[in-house]
């Protein structure tokens, strides 16, 4: 690895750190961050470390009109040896790509990128929170900068990346979450961008989310857009069911966003042995093996929550309950597994973490 030394102007004045039980999730951010800037002639260049600051922009930057954008949601841990750890980082900078070619934006050189991930919490270090089931949520982006009205992909971009501590999503274990099937809106279609984690992806959820958190569900499960009959995902994590032993998760159409828990999920099943599907599953067939008494666990998978347990689930008109509304014993095996490797409480046989030095 090259030493990629980036440019680092430090903030003059500090911000006070919030108490590890008020982080709540996403309002809270260091006091740094990372940019770098792109123009199609130059690729690349100044990549730098500021002050945490307002980015400004033409008010004709195509960001602003056609939603040119692209991110990343990752977690650096703090283990009982004050060491800090990434989780599986250069699956998300692939991801990055994977998501910026769908919105005709340039790759950026994953390993630089990571490396300079790593000097900026570097100088973040502090902000790492230390009680239990805190983190440090990173968040990567890409924008599209140029200032054209034209309907053509920009020539200038800027990646950011900032910092914010985030709090555990669990105090006093893991309570299973009521989900409503969505039977009306859409959240992705094939050959659409669902797979890619772009804007528009999750702001044409927020009308479903708000009626069902309304209604007092937690998520929505949605549908495939074509048959509305097959299971895509649970608000934005992956789904997983758990029946008579067997564990299903839709396959990767090209509408589901390609999870890096979900992945690591997979691949944990395996390695202990459990039966594990990827294949199309629809809700009726769900139901039906809920009838016959199979459907023993059911949970989705995603960075934010990790592991999350569902005890409800609503479609057209009728309610079941999974395993008691209890969490499942292989959704806890998964979750205190995933966890405890993420942390450095456990051995990570995969190689899956990082050490930021
Ligand atoms: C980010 C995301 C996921 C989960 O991906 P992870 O890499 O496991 O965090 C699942 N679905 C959607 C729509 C997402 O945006």
């Amino acid at each position: 690895m090259s030493a990629t030394v980036v440019e680092i102007v430090k903030s003059k004045n500090l911000k006070q750190k919030p108490n590890d039980d008020k982080l709540g999730f996403g309002k809270y951010f260091t006091d740094h961050m990372f940019v770098m800037d792109y123009t199609s002639e130059k690729g690349w260049i100044q990549p730098k470390i500021t002050p945490y600051e307002p980015i400004s922009l033409d008010p004709a930057a195509v960001i602003f009109h056609y939603g040119q954008t692209v991110f990343e949601g990752m977690k650096a841990y703090r283990t009982s040896d004050n060491k800090i750890l990434l989780f599986r980082p250069d699956e998300n900078f692939k991801r990055l790509n994977m998501s910026s070619e769908r919105l005709a934006m340039p790759p950026v050189n994953e390993e630089e990128v990571l490396e300079y991930l790593k000097q900026l919490i570097n100088v973040e270090k502090d902000w790492v929170p230390t009680a239990e089931g805190t983190s440090l949520y990173i968040r990567p982006f890409i924008i599209a900068t140029e200032a054209f009205l034209g309907l053509a992909a920009s020539k200038q971009y800027k990646l950011v990346m900032i910092l914010s501590p985030v709090g555990s999503y669990y105090t006093g274990g893991i309570k299973p979450v009521s989900i409503k099937v969505e039977e009306h809106y859409t959240r992705a279609v094939r050959g659409g961008t669902g797979m890619a984690k772009t804007a528009g992806n999750y702001c044409a959820t927020f009308n479903a989310q708000t009626k069902a958190t309304s209604e007092g569900f937690t998520q929505v499960l949605w549908l495939d857009a074509i048959e509305k009959k097959y299971v895509e995902e649970v608000g934005t994590s992956n789904a997983f069911f758990k029946v008579n032993g067997e564990v299903i998760t839709p396959e990767l159409s090209g509408s589901i966003l390609p999870g890096i828990t979900r992945k690591s999920v997979i691949e944990m099943l395996k390695d202990w042995g459990v039966p594990v599907t990827e294949r199309k599953v629809s809700i009726e067939e769900i139901f039906q093996y809920h009838k016959e008494g199979t459907l023993e666990e059911v949970f989705s998978t995603g960075t934010a929550a990790v592991i999350s347990s569902i005890g409800e689930l609503e479609w057209n008109g009728q309610k079941i309950t999974v395993n008691n509304n209890k969490i499942g014993d292989l959704s806890q095996k998964l979750y205190d597994t995933l966890t405890g490797i993420q942390t450095g409480k456990i051995a990570d046989p995969y190689n899956w973490t990082t050490e930021v030095k």
